[in-house]
Order: C-alpha cells, then sequence, then structure tokens
C-alpha cells in the first residue's frame, strides 16, 4: 500500500522495535522527522492516510474476527492525547474504544495487574485504544516501588525478581492475546526533556491550557533518568514480531502522528481484511427484498 508515492511502511519501519536484545533508547532521535521537511508536507500525507484506515476499519468491523489493540505509553505532554485525536480523527466512534488508565482504584487493587485491561479489551472488528496500559506495572510503579504495597500482592510473592517476572508475564499475555486475533501494537512516544519542558512552560504562559498543566507532572520529571531507563528497560523485553513497539519521534507532533497512522494502516492493511462474501441464500434474500421495497 502506498501514500503520496511512498510505499506506506518506509515511514514507520524505522522505528519499529520486534527484537529487543540490542535496544538502545539513545539510538532514537526524540527530533527525527525521517524524510519529511516540514509540517505541510508531513500533514497532507497524514490526510490521506486518515482516509486509508477508515476504508480499512470500515472491513474490520464487517468482518468482526480481528480486533486491534493500540497501546500508548510517554512521558507527560508528550501528546498522547493530542495523537489519539488527530490520527483516530476518521474512525467511526463505534469501531472504536478509548480507556485512559489512571492509578488503580481500589477495587482494581483487589486484583491482578491485568484484569482491568482485561476487562477493557476491544471486542473483535473494534480497535482499542489504551491511553497508558499495564505498562505503567514496571514504569511508574518500578521508579516508586512503594507503590507496589498498595497492590496487596503476598509478600513470599514480590521478590527483587518482580520487574523480569512482569515481563514474561506481559509477554504471555500479549502472545495469547495474538493467538486469540488481538492485534497488538505498542507505542512509545518518544520526546526529548528540553522539548517538555517547553511544553509545560507553554501551559503555564497560555490560560487556555493552564488546566493541563499538574504539578504532579512536574514532579516526575524529576525522575526523568530513572524513567528513561525503565522505558528502555521495557522496551528491551517486551518487543517481539507479534507485538513490537514503535519508538515514535516526539519532539514534531506532525511527524509522531504520521508515524503512528502509518504504522496503524500497515497493520491493517497486513489482515487482509475484505467484507464477509455473501452466499447465493443471502443473495437470493437480497433480491426478493428488493422486489418487496419496489412493489
Ligand atoms: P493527561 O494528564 O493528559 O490528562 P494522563 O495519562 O497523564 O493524562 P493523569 O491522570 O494525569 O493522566 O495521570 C495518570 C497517572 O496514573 C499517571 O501518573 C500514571 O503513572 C498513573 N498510573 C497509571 N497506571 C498506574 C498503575 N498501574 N499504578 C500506579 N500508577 C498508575
Ligand atoms: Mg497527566
Amino acid at each position: 500500500m502506498k501514500l503520496d508515492g511512498k510505499k506506506i511502511d518506509d515511514i514507520a519501519r524505522d522505528y519499529r522495535v520486534t527484537k529487543g536484545s540490542k535496544f538502545r533508547l539513545k539510538d532514537f532521535d526524540p527530533g527525527d522527522t525521517g524524510s519529511f521537511k516540514s509540517d505541510e508536507h508531513a500533514q497532507a500525507a497524514l490526510a490521506k492516510g486518515v482516509k486509508l484506515m477508515s476504508d480499512l476499519q470500515k472491513k474490520l468491523y464487517a468482518q468482526d474476527q480481528w480486533s486491534l489493540l493500540l497501546i500508548f505509553q510517554a512521558m507527560d505532554a508528550a501528546g498522547k492525547d493530542g495523537t489519539i485525536s488527530h490520527v483516530m480523527s476518521g474512525i467511526n466512534p463505534q469501531g472504536c474504544q478509548v480507556t485512559s488508565f489512571k492509578a488503580p482504584s481500589s477495587l482494581e487493587l483487589n486484583h491482578d495487574f491485568l484484569w482491568r485491561s482485561t476487562v477493557a479489551l476491544p471486542e473483535r472488528g473494534r480497535i482499542g485504544i489504551f491511553n497508558r496500559s499495564y505498562y505503567e506495572e514496571v514504569l511508574v510503579v518500578r521508579v516508586h516501588p512503594e507503590l507496589i504495597k498498595a497492590e496487596k500482592i503476598p509478600e513470599p510473592l514480590v521478590s527483587k525478581h518482580i520487574w523480569e517476572e512482569r515481563f514474561e508475564d506481559i509477554n504471555a499475555y500479549e502472545r495469547h492475546l495474538t493467538r486469540n486475533g488481538v492485534v497488538v501494537r505498542k507505542f512509545f512516544l518518544h520526546v526529548s526533556k528540553k522539548e517538555q519542558k517547553k511544553r509545560f512552560l507553554a501551559r503555564l504562559d497560555d490560560t487556555s491550557r493552564n488546566w493541563k498543566f499538574s504539578a504532579a507532572d512536574l514532579k516526575e520529571r524529576a525522575h526523568w533518568d530513572d524513567y528513561q531507563n525503565a522505558y528502555e528497560e521495557m522496551i528491551c523485553n517486551t518487543a517481539s514480531h507479534h507485538a513490537p513497539w514503535y519508538v515514535v519521534p516526539a519532539d514534531n507532533k506532525w511527524f509522531t502522528h504520521l508515524v503512528v497512522a502509518t504504522a496503524i494502516i500497515e497493520t491493517l492493511d497486513s489482515l487482509d481484511l475484505k467484507f464477509p462474501k455473501i452466499i447465493a441464500e443471502q443473495r437470493q434474500a437480497l433480491d426478493e427484498a428488493r422486489k418487496i421495497l419496489e412493489g
């Protein structure tokens, strides 16, 4: 499939990680814009991409077999919300479910950490978007290990191997989903510390964006390096062919949107989706319906 004369996979491919063993975050530049030099050029390609995605989604929905799970993880102000709304702007809302995962409630803490995700998984034929996800369990919880206490896991089960065990469980979970027709794609919006500062300051300067600023975000910024290490470890340990990570440059929002959109289009296209075939019996029923309508 092509977009603006380019093979669609050429745009996102450089950012896809399917094998973690050699992955290093420092090899990925948050300011990268690939072969796109300007905002306008990328936005024109995105508009076409949104149309392609809308056509593919109609087939996904009609076929009602595969579902697509899109996971978004990032530091604050990396642009998760904007990416989700731009990229999904052409999608029929009936075929799409967005779930935002916040700090777990007491009900959620009374279950294993995958429970709340399982109930939010997309139905067949749908696209499910996780705005944050079970990956917080190896990110914020790893940076603030005292959060484990609130999870009420029996003490003998909390060892120094807990992160490796969580990676193992997440990998098994994604393998299970894949084997059942849930296609998993994961996006890490990779913003630089400098750009985050600029965006936080913009939230303070612009009264219409003041509500977006949270002192808690500033506190997490103080743990920047710990988070970067946790992200690197997470990608090293959970990237796979069937559930790849995309390390998406996030210092230029227009490029972020384009990379995410093309990754989704490429994924849907690879499923070879088709409208369900009408069999002879159904054709006859349709012909009869036409006769009745036409009197
Ligand atoms: P926005 O600020 O753009 O509205 P957000 O995703 O940052 O979106 P917030 O309500 O600001 O939403 O933050 C949600 C918080 O919940 C984050 O700090 C995140 O780390 C935290 N969180 C999510 N999942 C878990 C978890 N499993 N355990 C502990 N904290 C979690
Ligand atoms: Mg926030």
